[in-house]
C-alpha cells in the first residue's frame, strides 16, 4: 500500500548558515525515533549531513531526503543547503517541497541569505513556518527577530508560541520553555532525557496575563480568515482548539500568514511542538494545485496532473546520489503510482527506463517498498540515462514537467594525478561526483595529463578539492582556481579546410567545408550537418569530420577557450576517391576550424555574476565604490528595513575574495549572494593577455 497522501508532508528546513538547521533536523529525527543515537553537529556525527566534507565544514551542501513518521504523518525531509554558492541546489529542493520550516537565530535575526531563500520560497509559492531558534543564547531577542521577519521579509508572521524568559541560565529571566498560545499550555522539556519528554501543564498565574495578551492577538488576526471564529470571538465565547488549528492551517497553506514558533534546538526545547506544527499547519500534497507540464510532442500544449492515485503516473528526478547498491534517483511523484520492477518513460530523452527498486531512505536504515503513490518521494534504483531535472511518466500518457535549469560553470581548477594508478582512481571519483552534483564538471586533457574541474564559484571548487584530498585521499596536485573564459564569433563565415600532404610516400588528401554563425542562446557551441552520405563509408567520413569539429569547439578556438554562443555547420563537399583516411579528415577539419574562426573573428567572453549585496545604510557608499572598482554595474537598489539591497552585475574575475572584502568594508555587517548570470565580452586588456 502506498503511503496515505493526506498524511504526507514533504518539507524542507531552510536557514542561514549557523542558524541551527542541522541541529533542528537532528533532533527531529531523534524524537521521531528514526535515529537511535542523537547526533551532535559539533562532534560531527549528524545524520542528514552524511557527507564527511559537510561534517568537517559544518555546512550542508548536498541535499538528501530523509523519511520519518510523526503523529501518524509520513514526513519526507528534503535538506536544503544554506551557502551562497549553492543557490541552484536550494532552488532545486524548493521545486519539490510542499512546505518549509525556516529557522532563524534569535541572536542574529534575519540574515541576508535567509532573505534570498525567503524570496526563492515566495517564487515557488512554498507555505512556511518560522522557528526562532537559539532563545537560550546570550543576546537573544525573540521579539526583535519577529519584527525583522515582518519588516525585512515583508511577511505576515503570527505567533502561535511565545518563549518563557530569554537568554542563558545565568541571566535574570532565562529561557525555560514555551507557551503554546493555541492550547494555552506551558510546555517544558526534560534536559536530562535529551528533551524526549514534553511536560505540558496549566499556565502558572504569573504567565497568564502575557499569554492572554498574545492569545488575543492571535485570535484577532485569525478573525479575518473565518466567519465561524469571528462570531465566537465577537460573542465572547471560547474558541475551541480544533477550530483555531483549522483556520491557522488554511491561512498558512494560502500563504496569508507564517506561524511562528520558538525554542532552543541545542538544549532540546521546542522540537516536538515544531513537528506537531508541521503536521497541523503545512500542506499535504493533496492540498496543492495540480502540477503543470507540457505535451512532449507539442510543447505549446499544457497538461496538468492532480495528486491522485488514479491519474497517470508522473514524477521529477530532483537528486541523484551514488550509492553502493547503484545510483539512487530521488523522484518526487506528482500523480499516479510508481511500482517496483516497472518501466517508466523519460520523455525528455525519449528513453524507457527501469524502475527496478524503490526505497524510502530513513536516517539510519532504508526500506524497500513495492509501490509509492502520488505526492510521495522515493529513491529509485535502475535508471541508466536519466539525470537531475528529468521527468518520468507513463509511456501511454507522456508529460514533460519543467526541467531544473543549471547554469554553465564559471570557474575551473586544474588537478594532476601523481601516478597512473591515481589517474584511474581520480577518474572514477570524479564520475561519481558529477552524477551527484549536476553543477560540477570534470574534463581530462590527454595532452597535458591534467584534469580540469569546473563549478559555480570559489567555495564550490574548494569543497570538491577537500573531498578529493581528504575523503578520497587522492594523491593529486591542485592548482589555483581560475575563471572559465569562453569565446564566440563576431560574424558568420564559411571556409574550406584542406589536407594535402605526402607522408611516407602516401598522399593524404581531404577537404572540410564549414559555416559558423553567431547565436545568443547562452549555450556552448553546437555542431550539426545536413550532409546526407551516400553509403556507409561516406557516412563514416561525415561522422569523423563532425566529431573533430565538435572536439575543436569544446577544446578551444583562437584564444584556446571553448566556443560559446555560436553554431557550426559541416557543409557537404565532394569526397575524393579513394576515400580519405581518418588522419587526413582530421587535419582538414582542424584547418577548416582555424580558417573559419579567423574569417569570422572572435571575442573573448568572461562570466558575469549576478550579485546582491545587503548593507546597512552607512556603508552603501563604500560598497558601491568598491563594486564599481570591480567593474560592476549597479542595476538596482531598494530599501529593506534598515538595510539597502544593491543589485549588480559583475565579472567573476574581479570578484575573487569578495566575501572578505565586503566584510571588512562594512565591519562585518553587509552580506551578499552571487550566482552565474551570463557570459559577456572580456575587456581589452584581458583579451590581450591571452594573445
Ligand atoms: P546550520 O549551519 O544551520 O546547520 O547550524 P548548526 O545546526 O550546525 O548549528 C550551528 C551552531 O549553533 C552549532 O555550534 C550548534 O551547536 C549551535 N546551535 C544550534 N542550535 C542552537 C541553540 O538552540 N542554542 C545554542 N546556544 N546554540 C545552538
Amino acid at each position: 500500500m502506498p503511503r496515505n497522501i493526506q498524511t504526507l508532508r514533504n518539507i524542507g528546513i531552510i536557514a542561514h548558515i549557523d542558524a541551527g538547521k542541522t541541529t533542528v533536523t537532528e533532533r527531529m529525527l531523534y524524537y521521531a525515533k528514526a535515529t537511535h543515537k542523537m547526533g551532535e553537529v559539533d562532534k560531527g556525527t549528524t545524520t542528514t549531513d552524511f557527507d564527511p566534507e559537510e561534517q568537517q565544514r559544518g555546512i550542508t551542501i548536498y541535499s538528501a531526503c530523509v523519511s520519518f513518521q510523526w503523529r501518524g504523518c509520513d514526513f519526507n525531509l528534503i535538506d536544503t543547503p544554506g551557502h551562497v554558492d549553492f543557490t541552484a541546489e536550494v532552488e532545486r529542493s524548493l521545486r519539490v517541497l510542499d512546505g518549509g520550516v525556516v529557522v532563524f537565530s534569535a541572536r542574529e535575526g534575519v540574515e541576508a541569505q535567509s532573505e534570498t531563500v525567503w524570496r526563492q520560497a515566495d517564487k515557488y509559492g512554498v507555505p512556511r513556518l518560522a522557528f526562532i531558534n537559539k532563545c537560550d543564547r546570550e543576546g537573544a531577542d525573540f521579539y526583535a527577530t519577529l519584527e525583522q521577519i515582518r519588516k525585512r521579509l515583508g511577511s505576515h508572521p503570527l505567533l502561535v508560541q511565545i518563549p518563557v524568559g530569554i537568554g542563558p541560565p545565568h541571566v535574570n529571566n532565562p529561557f525555560r520553555g514555551v507557551i503554546d498560545l493555541v492550547a494555552m499550555r506551558l510546555l517544558t522539556f526534560t534536559g536530562e532525557k535529551l528533551g524526549a519528554e514534553v511536560i505540558s501543564q496549566e499556565l502558572p498565574e504569573d504567565l497568564r496575563d502575557e499569554a492572554s495578551l498574545y492569545r488575543e492577538q492571535l485570535l484577532g488576526e485569525l478573525f479575518n480568515f473565518s466567519n465561524e471564529l469571528a462570531e465566537l470571538v465577537l460573542a465572547d465565547q471560547p474558541v475551541p482548539e480544533p477550530l483555531v488549528k483549522q483556520v491557522l492551517r488554511q491561512a498558512t497553506i494560502d500563504r496569508q500568514i507564517v506561524p511562528v514558533l520558538c525554542g532552543s534546538a541545542l538544549h532540546y526545547v521546542g522540537i516536538q511542538p515544531l513537528l506537531d506544527a508541521v503536521a497541523d499547519y503545512l500542506p499535504s500534497p493533496a492540498d496543492l494545485p495540480p502540477v503543470v507540464g507540457v505535451d512532449p510532442k507539442n510543447p505549446d500544449k499544457q497538461l496538468t496532473r492532480a495528486a491522485k492515485e488514479d491519474e497517470p503516473f508522473c514524477g521529477l528526478v530532483f537528486k541523484i546520489l551514488a550509492d553502493k547498491h547503484g545510483d539512487l534517483h530521488f523522484v518526487r511523484i506528482y500523480s499516479g503510482e510508481l511500482k517496483a520492477n516497472s518501466r517508466v518513460y523519460n520523455p525528455g530523452k525519449d528513453k524507457k527506463e527501469n524502475a527496478a527498486q524503490l526505497w524510502h531512505i530513513q536516517a539510519d536504515r532504508r526500506e524497500q517498498v513495492p509501490t509509492a503513490g502520488a505526492g510521495d518521494i522515493v529513491g529509485v534504483i535502475g535508471p541508466r540515462f536519466s539525470i537531475t531535472g528529468d521527468t518520468f511518466c507513463e509511456t501511454q500518457a507522456p508529460i514533460l514537467l519543467e526541467s531544473i535549469a543549471f547554469p554553465d560553470t564559471v570557474i575551473s581548477m586544474a588537478i594532476e594525478p601523481e601516478s597512473s594508478l591515481e589517474r584511474k582512481k581520480l577518474g572514477e571519483v570524479l564520475e561519481m561526483l558529477k552524477r551527484q552534483d549536476p553543477t560540477f564538471r570534470a574534463l581530462e586533457n590527454e595532452e597535458t595529463g591534467q584534469t580540469i574541474i569546473s563549478g559555480m564559484g570559489e567555495l564550490h571548487l574548494e569543497v570538491i578539492k577537500h573531498r578529493l584530498l581528504r575523503d578520497f585521499k587522492l594523491d593529486v596536485k591542485v592548482h589555483k582556481p581560475r575563471v572559465s573564459y569562453k569565446e564566440t564569433v563576431n560574424a558568420a563565415a564559411e571556409e574550406t579546410g584542406k589536407c594535402q600532404r605526402v607522408v611516407n610516400g602516401q598522399s593524404l588528401f581531404a577537404e572540410c567545408r564549414v559555416r559558423i554563425t553567431p547565436a545568443s542562446d547562452d549555450k556552448p557551441a553546437t555542431v550539426s550537418t545536413q550532409w546526407i552520405a551516400e553509403d556507409s563509408h561516406q557516412k563514416q567520413c561525415v561522422y569523423i569530420l563532425q566529431t573533430a569539429l565538435r572536439e575543436h569547439a569544446e577544446g578551444g578556438g583562437l584564444y584556446g577557450c571553448p566556443l560559446y554562443n555560436c553554431h557550426l555547420e559541416l557543409l557537404p563537399t565532394t569526397l575524393p576517391e579513394p576515400l580519405p583516411n581518418e588522419v587526413a579528415l582530421r587535419i582538414a577539419a582542424a584547418d577548416a576550424f582555424d580558417r573559419v574562426l579567423k574569417s569570422a573573428t572572435v571575442t573573448l567572453l568572461e562570466p558575469i555574476m549576478k550579485v546582491e549585496v545587503t548593507t546597512p545604510e552607512d556603508h552603501v557608499g563604500d560598497v558601491i565604490n568598491d563594486l564599481q572598482q570591480r567593474r560592476a554595474m549597479i542595476t538596482g537598489s531598494q530599501l529593506r528595513g534598515p538595510n539597502t539591497v544593491l543589485d549588480a552585475e559583475a565579472p567573476l574575475s574581479a570578484m575573487f575574495g569578495y566575501s572578505m572584502a565586503v566584510r571588512s568594508l562594512s565591519q562585518g555587517r553587509a552580506s551578499f549572494t552571487m550566482e552565474p548570470l551570463r557570459y559577456g565580452p572580456a575587456p581589452a586588456d584581458v583579451q590581450e593577455s591571452f594573445m
